[in-house]
C-alpha cells in the first residue's frame, strides 16, 4: 500500500477522494467505488501501487491509437479496478472484481521499462484497467520511460480530475479517451452520471498540453448507436480535432447476449462522423474493412491501408498527402517493413 494522491480529510475519520470526479466520501476501513483506494485510519491509500495484472506487447493500433507511431509495438500494462462499471467491459475480470481476488505481480518501474526496451517497444501503454487509479505508480513508470526515450500512452475513460491530470500531464505523449454514449448510457450501462462538461474540459486540457489525443467508442447495437449517443462522441471528436475510432463490440460480461454490430451498422457510425465534420474516423476490432484505412480529408486519396492490427500500405509522403499535399496529422514515425524499431 502507498499513501494516495488527491484526497482531503473530512469530519471524523472520513476522507474525500479527489482523484476522479465521482469524488467518493470514504469511511474508515472502507474503499471508494473503484475498490482500489482505501481509507486506512483516516488516510487514503492506493491498494494497487506497483501491482500489475496484465502485460503484453501489442501494435499501437490495438490500444487503439491510429495516428501515433503507426505500426510500432507497445508494452501494454494493466492493474486492477475501474471507477465505472460498464456492463460490456471486456476486461471485467480485472476491473470489476475485488482487488484481493485478482492475481497480480509486483514490478519496479525500472524493470518494466527494461522489459519494454528488450522487447523492442516504442513505448508503454497504460490500459486494461482504468490506469488513472494507479497514478502513484504509473507516474514513476512514465518518468523512467521518458528518461529512457520511450513514449507514454494512456487509455482512459476520462473521469480523472485536474489534480490527477496535473500529476501526469507533463509525462504523457498520447491519450486514447473512451466515450460511452449519451447520459442515459453512462447512467444505465456504466452506473455513473455523465459529465459532458468535464469531458469537454479534459479534451481542451489534453490539447492545451500538446498531448496527442484520439477518441474511442465501443459501438453496441441498440445500446449506444442511437443518434443522441453518436452526437455526443462526434461532437467531442470535432471539438478535439481528433481521430475517432469505433470499436466493434464483442459480447462480454453482462452483455454477452447482445450481437456485435454488422458492417452496415459500423458504416453508419462512420458516415455520421464524417457528415458531422470529423476528418479521420475508423472502425476497429475487425480484420479487414475499408473503414480501417486513412483517407485524405482533402482529396479522399488512400493514405494508409490496414489489415488486422498492422499497416499493409503506406502512401504518406513526408507527412503529407501525395495527391494534394495536405498535411496528415500523424505523430512519430511509422514502423514499416524494412525499418528498425
Ligand atoms: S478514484 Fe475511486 S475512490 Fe477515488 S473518487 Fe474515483 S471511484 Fe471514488
Amino acid at each position: 500500500m502507498r499513501e494516495a494522491w488527491c484526497w482531503d480529510r473530512e469530519e471524523g475519520s472520513k476522507v474525500r477522494c479527489r482523484l476522479c470526479i465521482i469524488s467518493c466520501s470514504i469511511n474508515k476501513g472502507r474503499s471508494g467505488r473503484c475498490g482500489v483506494r482505501r481509507n486506512v485510519d483516516g488516510s487514503l491509500y492506493s491498494l494497487t501501487y506497483g501491482r500489475l495484472s496484465s502485460f503484453s506487447t501489442d501494435f499501437v493500433e490495438k490500444i487503439p491509437l491510429y495516428h501515433f507511431y503507426p505500426n510500432h509495438r507497445f508494452l501494454t500494462v494493466g492493474s486492477v479496478g475501474c471507477n465505472l462499471s460498464c456492463r460490456f467491459c471486456l476486461t471485467w475480470n480485472i476491473t470489476q472484481r475485488p482487488v484481493e481476488e485478482v492475481a497480480t505481480e509486483v514490478l519496479s518501474p525500472e524493470r518494466l521499462v527494461r522489459a519494454a526496451r528488450e522487447l523492442g517497444c516504442r513505448g508503454i501503454a497504460y490500459t486494461h484497467s482504468e490506469p488513472t487509479l494507479n497514478i502513484e505508480f504509473y507516474r514513476e513508470v512514465m518518468d523512467v520511460a521518458r528518461r529512457s526515450g520511450l513514449v507514454n500512452a494512456l487509455a482512459t475513460n476520462g473521469f480523472l480530475t485536474e489534480c490527477a491530470f496535473q500529476e501526469i500531464s507533463g509525462l504523457l505523449d498520447a491519450v486514447a479517451l473512451t466515450i460511452k454514449g449519451s447520459g442515459k448510457v453512462y447512467q444505465n450501462v456504466c452506473g455513473v452520471r455523465y459529465e459532458r462538461r468535464h469531458l469537454e474540459w479534459l479534451v481542451d486540457r489534453v490539447r492545451e498540453e500538446d498531448v496527442h489525443l484520439e477518441l474511442v467508442y465501443v459501438l453496441i447495437p441498440g445500446v449506444n448507436d442511437d443518434a443522441e449517443s453518436l452526437r455526443e462522441v462526434v461532437g467531442l471528436a470535432r471539438r478535439a480535432g481528433s481521430p475517432l475510432i469505433f470499436l466493434r463490440f464483442f459480447p462480454s460480461y453482462k452483455m454477452d447476449d447482445l450481437p456485435s454490430p454488422t458492417d452496415v451498422e459500423l458504416e453508419r457510425a462512420l458516415r455520421t462522423a464524417y457528415q458531422h465534420g470529423v476528418e479521420y474516423a475508423y472502425v476497429e476490432n475487425i480484420f479487414e474493412h475499408p473503414g480501417k484505412n486513412t483517407y485524405c480529408p482533402g482529396c479522399r486519396a488512400l493514405l494508409v491501408e490496414r489489415a488486422g492490427y498492422g499497416i499493409v500500405g503506406w502512401r504518406v509522403k513526408g507527412s503529407s498527402c501525395p495527391s494534394c499535399g495536405r498535411k496528415v496529422p500523424i505523430v512519430g514515425d511509422a514502423l514499416l517493413a524494412g525499418s528498425v524499431a
